[in-house]
């Protein structure tokens, strides 16, 4: 079979992917003094990360009193009380320390006038437990705060030694036959050789799965190529049903408008002018948390007030804010209306749509980042070797909805803490175990397959159908009938990729051929989500079920896991972990706060 040579490569970690999650993990791990490779397949300051526009949560109280509590009981309501409750203590206590590190570190945030870090208000952030008014937690550069992070993240890496493998496109994870992580197959795009990195621990930091619908404001690389990795190293992916729709994606493009600029004053409006959040959320309105806002815009859709000559869409205004905020605080939004909708924000409204942004689902973790080879009976049990994530990991932190801003702090407090822990469990004087021979063939003959797939199906013809059929089948409402159909869609969708075509057999830049292995990565996410959506019998957060329009906890406050193999999932499901880290009496949030209730805005 190894008609491919295949060059060696040994370290203490490798990370997987460069975007926040991966570089924070990689400069970590680097501080830690452990031998640190980051293999990514996009130039690191490529990654979706330099996208994020609005900012990162953090309780600072630069702008008015906030603090962790307050921050992890909105965190623990965002999530639909399906987050676990020591992962959302560990996010909101350590987030001002992960923060003050990335300003030591030099990410360039705006300043109040005392020269402190700027933060504004973003759905679902509050105070006093969600009595008070919205809080300004959410510290921004700008409308480039991924930017800022992923340059001072890159180049402190460097700093620190960390050796970069750029345009290496990673294929499957090497397992040993007892389930340990021994390293990672990639494929190089630019001379098209095959390297194995061998590692004591590999870390998943490949980002989310967006691709796998239609309309999306994340990134065409964003294709959950970790989960397919896992997925097909046995492992399970956790909660995937959970999707989250933006609800200010431009309307057309697809790219999106930051919830910043609701934060920043912003409001939406129907057909007859109506700011209608003021209905559905008397007291957050148009800061009310993403999902509930989704729903609401595809109501007043449903209900014949949308916009535009097939009254598809709604109306963000910021055309009443003063020039300079809008050129202060939102400058890249300014362009992104110019370019993608034709529109003078400074005139005119931006014509918008919920659009897919965020998988809250991914390979489950504990706060750690240690991945969990979790099933009902063993719902800690850890995958030796094995470390993720950001985006491609669940936490799980936002449980059935995230909150805005919420994600790039899970990239740094996780990423980081990921280095905390490597640090304690890996000896850098030790030997990496050998890979075993048997998996490294296995991924190779995986690949060699694809490049030669000869059937009557071009890849960009069955990721198109994919992306339709989950666009319409897994969309903001679901009911028993779409998710039936989506379901047997899908597994006849999936069935079709022993049919694929791959037309160039070349080695070097094949867009072709990586497209497919993406397809291939994309699939079981897929399929993940739509059999969990498909099983799940209420609804929570971003799953909005019309034939069970009510939360669940007696049945259902529970994480899906999906294993996946071919078009076949299988499903079962772990606890959620309701004990926070700290007890009250040490210190920790009341307990009672945090107890489930009705979740209004
Ligand atoms: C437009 C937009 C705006 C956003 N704004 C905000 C915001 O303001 N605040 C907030 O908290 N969140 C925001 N989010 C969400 C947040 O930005 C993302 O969840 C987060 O950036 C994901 O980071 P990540 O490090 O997990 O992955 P990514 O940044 O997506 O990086 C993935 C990395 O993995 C690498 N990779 C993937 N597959 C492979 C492979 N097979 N081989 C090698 N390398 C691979 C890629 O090269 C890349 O380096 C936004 C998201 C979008 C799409």
């Amino acid at each position: 079979m190894s008609a491919y040579p295949i060059e060696q490569h040994t370290y203490d970690v490798v990370v997987v992917g460069a975007g926040g999650a991966g570089l924070r993990a990689t400069l970590g791990m680097a501080e830690q003094g452990l031998k640190t490779a980051c293999v990514t397949k996009v130039f690191p300051t490529r990654s979706h990360t330099v996208a994020a526009q609005g900012g990162i949560a953090a309780s600072l109280s630069n702008m008015g009193p906030d603090n962790w509590q307050w921050h992890m009981y909105d965190t623990v309501k965002g999530s639909d009380w399906l987050g676990d409750m020591d992962a959302m203590e560990y996010l909101t206590r350590e987030a001002p320390k992960a923060v003050y590190e990335l300003e030591h570190y030099g990410v360039p945030f705006s300043r109040t006038e005392d020269g402190k870090i700027y933060q504004r208000p973003f759905g679902g952030h509050t105070t006093e437990f969600g009595e008070g008014p919205p809080v300004q937690r959410t510290c921004a550069a700008a409308d480039r705060t991924g930017h800022a992070m992923l340059h001072t993240l890159y180049g402190r890496s460097l700093k620190e030694k960390a050796e970069f493998y750029i345009e290496y496109f990673a294929i499957d994870l090497l397992m040993s036959d007892d389930g340990e992580c021994t390293g990672v197959l990639a494929w190089k795009l630019d001379d098209g050789t095959l390297h194995q990195f061998n590692a004591k621990t590999v870390v998943l930091a490949t980002g989310g799965y967006g691709r796998a619908f239609f309309s999306a404001t994340s990134a065409h690389t964003c294709t959950g190529d970790g989960n397919g990795m896992a997925a097909r190293a046995g492992l399970p992916l956790q909660d995937m049903e959970f999707v989250q729709f933006h609800p200010t994606g431009i309307y057309g493009a697809g790219c999106l408008i930051t919830e910043g600029a609701r934060g920043e004053g912003g409001y939406l409006t129907n057909s007859e002018g109506e700011r209608f959040m003021e209905r559905y959320a008397p007291t957050y309105k148009d800061l009310a948390s993403r999902d509930v806002v989704s729903r609401c815009m595809t109501m007043e859709i449903r209900e014949g007030r949308g916009v535009g000559p097939n009254k598809d869409h709604i109306h963000l205004h910021l055309n009443h804010l003063p020039p300079e905020t809008l050129a202060l605080r939102l400058p890249g939004i300014s362009e992104s209306a110019r370019i993608f909708a034709g529109v003078d924000l400074n005139k005119e409204p931006i014509p918008v749509l919920p659009t897919v942004h965020y998988n809250m689902g991914g390979v489950p973790t504990n706060y750690w980042g240690e991945v969990l080879n979790a099933d009902a009976e063993n719902p800690t049990r850890t995958a030796p070797g094995l470390m993720a994530v950001g985006e491609a990991a669940c936490a799980s932190v936002h449980g059935a909805n995230r909150l805005g801003s919420n994600s790039l702090i899970d990239l740094v407090v996780f990423g980081r803490a990921a280095a905390i822990r490597a640090g304690q469990l890996i000896d850098p004087n030790s030997a990496n175990r050998e890979s075993s021979k048997a998996a490294v063939e296995k991924a190779v003959e995986r690949f060699d397959r694809l490049r030669n797939a000869n059937g009557g199906t071009p890849t960009a013809e069955l990721r198109l159908e994919m992306q339709t059929t989950m666009q319409a089948d897994a969309a903001v409402f679901r009911t028993d009938k779409t998710l039936a159909e989506g379901v047997e869609k899908m597994t006849q969708v999936a069935a079709k990729m022993d049919d694929l075509k791959v037309t160039d057999r070349s080695l070097v830049w094949n867009s072709d051929l990586m497209e497919t292995l993406e397809l291939e990565n994309l699939m079981p996410s897929a399929l993940a989500t739509i059999h969990g959506a498909e099983a799940r019998k209420e609804s929570r957060g971003a799953h909005a079920h019309e034939d069970y329009p009510d939360r669940d906890d007696v049945n259902w406050r529970k994480h899906s896991l999906a294993w996946v193999e071919g078009n076949q999932v299988r499903l079962d499901y772990r606890g959620v972990v309701t004990e926070p880290l700290t007890s009250l009496d040490e210190g920790g949030i009341d307990p009672k706060k945090i107890a489930p209730k009705a979740r209004v805005y």
